[in-house]
Parts: structure tokens; sequence; C-alpha cells
């Protein structure tokens, strides 16, 4: 089974844009996920194809009208989550990625000016996702994120790297640091624990670099982490989830 990305946007010039080339180029070539770009004007009803209007009760900006999204989303087919790029979306996660990733693909709706008419989000089945707590111009960005981290995880498409076990976030830790030759720079050398052969001391090396280096970078994901291992069964099995 093929991943299937379709993408909603006023810009469907963007896309595959970065996700041409690369892993995800590579991949979307020999037709290990692929992508649509629809683009929501083609649904506009008026003489002047509009897609947005003023907001209600007033305000600068224009707001995407629901019934021409609507009917953009209504024409796409395949039972796929359907997930709308929305900064008050609920902040993307590797677990929910990892999910998308093995599931059948994914519908993205790419917002623009002020975002949404709300009743979309009342009469549709639309998840809403943040790529983070800032504010871009315009879904497709978004999009570009959630699809690339969807698809370097698709089978075949990473190699061995994409087991990815030891990835940031996938044990709800960051990862430990690399190095590569030369194997002396600027005066700084490798570990040494590094070149010792030793594989289970590099193990532990890299465990615990792992957690200090989230306990410092990350207190969010330390406590999280923390709570989660010493914590009640419930969490101990969210965690499992996450992994
Ligand atoms: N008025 C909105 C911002 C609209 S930005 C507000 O204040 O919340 C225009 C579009 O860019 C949004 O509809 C959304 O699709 C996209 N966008 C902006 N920031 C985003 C983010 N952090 N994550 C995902 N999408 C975002």
């Amino acid at each position: 089974m093929t991943f299937a990305a379709t993408v909603l946007t006023l810009y469907p010039a963007m896309f595959p844009g970065p996700l041409g080339v690369s892993l995800a180029g590579r991949a979307l070539g020999e037709g290990r996920w692929s992508l649509d770009a629809v683009n929501i004007r083609d649904f506009a009803t008026d003489r002047h194809r509009s897609v947005d209007d003023t907001p209600a009760g007033g305000g600068a900006g224009m707001v995407l009208r629901a019934d021409v999204v609507a009917a953009a989303l209504d024409s796409v087919g395949g039972r796929r989550p359907v997930l709308a790029m929305t900064p008050r979306g609920r902040p993307l996660t590797q677990a929910r990625v990892r999910d998308l990733a093995g599931g059948p693909g994914a519908i993205v709706l790419c917002g623009r000016f002020e975002g949404f008419d709300e009743r979309l989000f009342d009469a549709r089945a639309i998840e809403e996702a943040s790529i983070g707590d800032y504010v871009l111009s315009g879904g497709e960005m978004g999009a570009l994120v959630l699809l690339d981290a969807c698809v370097r995880l698709l089978p075949g498409v990473m190699g061995a790297a994409s087991s990815g076990v030891d990835e940031s976030f996938e044990s709800g830790l960051l990862e430990y640091p690399h190095y590569t030759r030369p194997q002396m720079w600027e005066g700084r050398e490798i570990p040494q624990v590094l070149r010792s052969g030793d594989h289970a001391k590099i193990a532990a090396w890299r465990k615990h670099r792992a957690e200090v280096d989230t306990r410092l970078r990350r207190p969010d994901l330390w406590e999280r982490h923390v709570g989660v291992r010493v914590g009640s069964p419930s969490g101990a099995r969210r965690h499992e989830d996450d992994a």
C-alpha cells in the first residue's frame, strides 16, 4: 500500500517543492508514496472565482470560505485522515507522524489569510495540526513539514537508518551527539569512548548523553520521560505507544 497524500491549497505550484528532491523525491519517483495537489480555487462558484471574504464582525484580513473549501475537500476520494494546518491545532509529534505514516495517507488542508471559516470544523471531521508556536503566512510549509516527517518513515525510504529507534523523540529523549572523521579537528578530539570499540560502553555513553542533553535542553521532555518511567502504569503504556 502506498502512502497517498492529497494537499488542498491555493498554491499547488508549491508542491512537491522540496519533497521532489533527496529521499522524499526519490521515494516519490519510486512510487512509495503519491502526492496530489488540489487547487481550492477550482471549487469557487462565482465568476470572480473567489475563495475568501471579509471577516464577519469586522477586522483585518480575509477568511477562507467554508463552502468552497468543503467542496474541494468533498471532491477528494479515499478514506484517509483529514488534517488542517492551523496555529491553534494540536502540536505535531513524532508519535502522530508515525501513526500517520503507518496508515493509508493524509488529506492536508492549507490555510491562507486569517484562516478558515470556523463552521468548516463543525461540519467535517478534521484534525487541526500545528507545526509550532509561530505564525506562517500559509499552511503549505506546514503540510511540507508534516509530509516530510511521514515519508521518511515509509518502508524502503531511508534504508536501515529509518528503524530510527535512537532518533530524537522516538524514545521520549533527544538523540546523543554524533561525530565523524577527522579524528582531530581544530584541536578537538572525538570522545575516546566512541573509538574504543567497546559496544556496551558506547551504548552506555550514548544513553547518558541523551539523558543529560534532554534534561538540559528540553526540561519539558525530560519531565515527561522521568514521570512516565517512575509513574503510573497508564503513563508507562502511553510511553510505549509513543515509541
Ligand atoms: N489568523 C490566524 C493565523 C493565520 S496564518 C491566527 O492568528 O491564528 C495563515 C495560515 O497559515 C493558517 O490558516 C494556517 O493554515 C497556516 N499556519 C500558520 N501558522 C501555522 C502553524 N504554526 N502551524 C500550522 N499552520 C500554520
